[in-house]
């Protein structure tokens, strides 16, 4: 897959909160490329038809794979209606991959340093990895 050129967010310094309490303010790990947050069948189930229809796109070619929206730079699921503010609009029912990124977690000081995702974590499936 081609590299995505994204617009980084300024860095942030210092750990954050390990119980999420600067997740909110911060964003940065759920910004990254088209094609990134992928969800297993049991994400699908967990998120249910209509936030599906909503928030997630299905791959053309096969074998298909779902993928959360994304809008070039940043997670479609992303809310950026308030300026350093970045609130997930499905965090409840976020995707696993999303669930390995913890606060303070390697990933995590790693697209706080970068403004964006980095490659501490890959959320594609392995036998889609396998397959590229
Ligand atoms: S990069 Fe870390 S602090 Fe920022 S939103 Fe992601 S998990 Fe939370
Ligand atoms: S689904 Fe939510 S937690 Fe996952 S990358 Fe998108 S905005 Fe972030």
């Amino acid at each position: 897959m081609a590299a995505v050129r994204l617009s980084a967010l300024p860095a942030i310094t210092g750990e954050p909160d390990p119980a999420g309490a600067d997740c909110v303010g911060c964003g940065r790990c759920c910004h990254h490329g088209p094609s990134t947050v992928t969800l297993f069948e049991s994400d699908e189930v967990r998120m249910g038809p209509d936030l599906l229809a909503q928030y997630t796109v299905l791959e053309r070619r096969p074998p298909g794979f779902r993928f959360v929206k994304n809008n070039g730079h940043a997670c479609g699921a992303l809310d950026v209606s308030r300026p350093d503010h970045y609130p997930c609009a499905i965090y409840e029912v976020r995707p696993q991959g999303c669930r390995t990124v913890e606060p303070g977690s390697p990933c995590c000081m790693e697209a706080r340093e970068k403004g964006h995702l980095g490659d501490s974590v890959l959320f594609l499936r392995s036998d889609r990895a396998a397959a590229t």
